[in-house]
């Protein structure tokens, strides 16, 4: 329970400050456990209103409120709208200067100051910390509470000092943590270094019923792109390309082709950035291309389509950047251009990276090829991939529109889950399509383990014999390779579907690791029918060859 006088308090801010008549979804619960002092954490899609759950606690708590922000013209943004709303807001971040910086400190010495946005790496220097201690906050938050974590996207090695900070200023200092973006692994791993196990976990559906998702084979992208963009004369759309270069080129590409077009990365003047955002806000270009770096500060309601050209580094990135489409409640579509060869170019850019850092980007790559290749509902694969699980197909996507060909599945489920049982549920997903179809080519660990002594193994090999499938290797364009390892490629499928579907599930303390869900122990002691779909052939998918 809070004091009557704050919980007025909050109501009165809401209206006078911010203009708000009332709380959005579960902004009320939310705030309400920041005011009582609880370890809080959000977990919502960009858009439904983080921002004031810690922003209406700050201007109604005494004191300032320290909040964690990782990108300095994020933190501008904020403040400046802080600032528009009559809020004294400031950040503490290396673009100050001396007499700037003691002002802002002389602001929040005197409690003056409500929200004090900081860098993680600012956070840190010592004579920011011996400030900090003799001010009076009121709480931490963390924004992007994601980048903690080296196992999402974006992660920063700062972010995982901001507990030790914490502590060293006011142990007792209760904290917030927002982000738009976090698999379960991420969320455990958020709670972990946060040392927030006793927060109240706040999570809202990341459904976005309004996008339709679709992949298509990127065969011919230029000619691909001109006749998707040409349906949507005069309507805004995003496309993402993968660097400065292509995105210029596309954007002259669409341009000659009648489309207003306009290009948009960081490596433009800021001058021409700011015109050809405006001119995308106002409508006076319709089609903005741009870098995936660049699309946070794109923010307009009726975008038709986000596109991307090139494959995305990560589904957590994908699904940021489609989400700009649709803000305004009408159909948005989100196309993802596929082919192997982008990965492959992307996981080069990954050479100079450490080799855990190298590895975590190629878990998240591998997302991606799986995400295109399964026939299953798109919208069930994303969805599932944040941990949220939808008992039905959900009939406005390209797999739901065009289904491939359906089989069922049930003593492969059980074969395939005693598998797991059998070793211990402590390997991955290939090892146990390795393991059923005697695949050990690849798998020294099969023997290793002694693997090859379980009654499972090349257990795999009775099962779809019978079916005529066009075993598809990504890019083996070699058809004794293709021959050679479909069956495992089959049941690394039906394992991913099997996941999609929740009946196994990672492990979110050993990473790659697959372990069998709740469900799948039902499953197991009762066993059904389960319809799965063949994969795409996405073998005649060259990439870029037309664009160099
Ligand atoms: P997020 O941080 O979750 O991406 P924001 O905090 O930026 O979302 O909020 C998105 C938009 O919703 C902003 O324009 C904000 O002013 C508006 N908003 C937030 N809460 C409310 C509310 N209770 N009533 C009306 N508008 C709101
Ligand atoms: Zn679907």
């Amino acid at each position: 329970m809070i004091d009557i006088k704050i919980e007025n308090k909050l109501k009165q801010n809401l209206k006078e400050v911010f203009g708000f008549d009332k709380f959005r979804g579960e902004q009320d619960k939310i705030i309400h456990s920041v005011v009582s002092g609880q370890n809080t954490f959000v977990i919502m899609p960009t858009g439904a209103g983080k921002s004031l759950c810690y922003q209406l606690p700050a201007i109604t708590l005494d004191g300032t409120a320290v909040v964690i922000s990782p990108l300095i013209a994020l933190m501008k943004n904020q403040v400046d709208q802080m600032v528009a709303f009559g809020i004294n807001a400031q950040f503490l971040n290396s673009t100050l200067n001396k007499s700037e910086m003691t002002r802002v400190k002389k602001d929040v010495l005197s409690g003056e100051c409500k929200l004090l946005y900081i860098a993680p790496e600012s956070l840190t220097k010592e004579d920011n910390l011996i400030f900090l201690k003799k001010a009076k906050l009121s709480f931490v938050a963390v924004d992007e509470a994601h980048c903690i974590s080296e196992w999402g996207h974006d992660f920063r090695p700062e972010y995982r000092k901001i507990r030790s900070i914490i502590e060293s200023i006011d142990i007792n200092l209760p904290i917030i943590a927002l982000t738009a973006t976090a698999t379960p692994k991420v969320q455990m791993d958020i709670k972990k270094n946060l040392d927030m196990d006793d927060s109240t976990l706040f999570k809202t559906s990341f459904n976005r019923a309004n996008l339709y998702y679709e992949v298509r084979p990127k065969i011919n992208p230029k000619k691909q792109l001109i006749q998707f963009v040409s349906q949507y004369k005069g309507k805004g759309g995003i496309v993402y390309c993968l660097s400065r270069k292509k995105v210029e080129e596309i954007a002259s590409l669409l341009a000659v082709n009648g489309v207003k077009a306009l290009p948009y990365h960081a490596g433009l003047d800021p001058d021409v950035r700011v015109k050809n955002q405006d001119a995308f806000l106002k409508g006076d270009c319709d089609v903005v291309c741009a870098t995936i770096a660049f699309g946070m500060g794109i923010d307009k309601p009726d975008v038709r389509f986000v596109v991307h050209y090139d494959a995305p580094k990560s589904l957590e990135g994908y699904y940021q950047e489609t989400g700009r489409a649709g803000r305004d409640g009408l159909d948005g579509t989100c196309l993802m251009f596929y082919a192997y060869d982008d990965i492959l170019k992307l996981e080069k850019f990954n050479k100079d990276k450490t080799v855990v850092e190298r590895e975590n980007a190629k878990a998240l790559l591998m997302e991606i090829v799986s995400y295109s290749t399964l026939g299953v509902c798109r919208r069930r694969q994303l969805l599932g991939y944040f941990g949220e699980y939808m008992d039905k197909d959900c009939g406005f996507c390209d797999n739901c529109k065009h289904k491939t060909r359906s089989f069922t599945v049930k003593d492969e489920v059980t074969l395939a889950l005693n598998t797991l049982v059998a070793t211990e549920e402590r390997f991955p997903l290939q090892h146990i399509a390795d393991l059923l179809t005697a695949n050990t080519t690849k798998n020294d660990y099969i023997e290793s383990h002694d693997h090859h002594k379980l009654k499972e193994f090349g257990a795999g090999l009775e099962f779809f014999k019978g079916d005529k499938v066009d075993f598809f290797k990504p890019n083996g364009k070699d058809d004794t390779e293709k021959e050679k390892f479909g069956p495992t490629d089959r049941w690394v499928s039906v394992l991913r579907q099997l996941m999609v579907y929740g009946i196994i599930e990672k492990d979110i303390e050993n990473y790659g690791v697959v372990k069998i869900s709740d469900t799948g122990r039902a499953f197991l002691k009762s066993p059904y029918e389960i319809e799965m779909r063949d994969d795409h052939d996405l073998s005649s998918a060259e990439g870029s060859r037309d664009d160099g």
